[in-house]
């Protein structure tokens, strides 16, 4: 089962995913809110999503095949957010870019930086399937 629980986030990434929140609630307000999708996803909900657009309809949503993704390893090491108006979720690149400035500026990796854009995909830095170095910048409120 996918999970949306902050417990299931590396340690230092929930971190800085809270204080980004905080810091893009500040600036912009909570309409629409952002709001955590996934952290933790299984191999088999992984295999599920790696599928799709493939062997199954719809549009192709990942390019990890089962373990290859940060969201495989406990614990995880991405989380995926959307944006929330009136119950509805919004697309709205702005709102992911918005987001991302914020998060960036706290040594999180964004996903809608890559070839193939992932916009709602957030990471720890230089992140590979296996690896286990955390290259993370010193906290921005921390920096002398
Ligand atoms: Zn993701």
């Amino acid at each position: 089962m996918p999970s949306r629980d902050p417990n299931m986030l590396d340690l230092e990434l929930r971190r800085r995913c809270n204080r980004a929140m905080c810091a893009y609630v500040a600036r912009w307000g909570r309409v629409p809110m952002p709001i955590v999708t996934c952290t933790y996803r299984d191999n088999e909900e992984q295999g599920q999503l790696w599928e799709q657009g493939r062997l199954k309809p719809g549009p192709i949503v990942t390019w990890a095949q089962p373990g290859d993704s940060p969201h495989n390893q406990v614990p995880s090491a991405a989380f995926d957010i959307a944006f929330i108006r009136d119950g509805v979720t919004e697309w709205d690149p702005v709102h992911f870019s918005r987001f991302a400035e914020i998060a960036e500026w706290y040594g999180i990796e964004w996903g809608g930086r890559w070839p193939t854009p992932d916009r709602p995909h957030f990471q720890i830095p230089g992140w590979k399937p296996g690896g286990t170095a955390h290259a993370w910048p010193a906290m921005p409120e921390e920096r002398t």
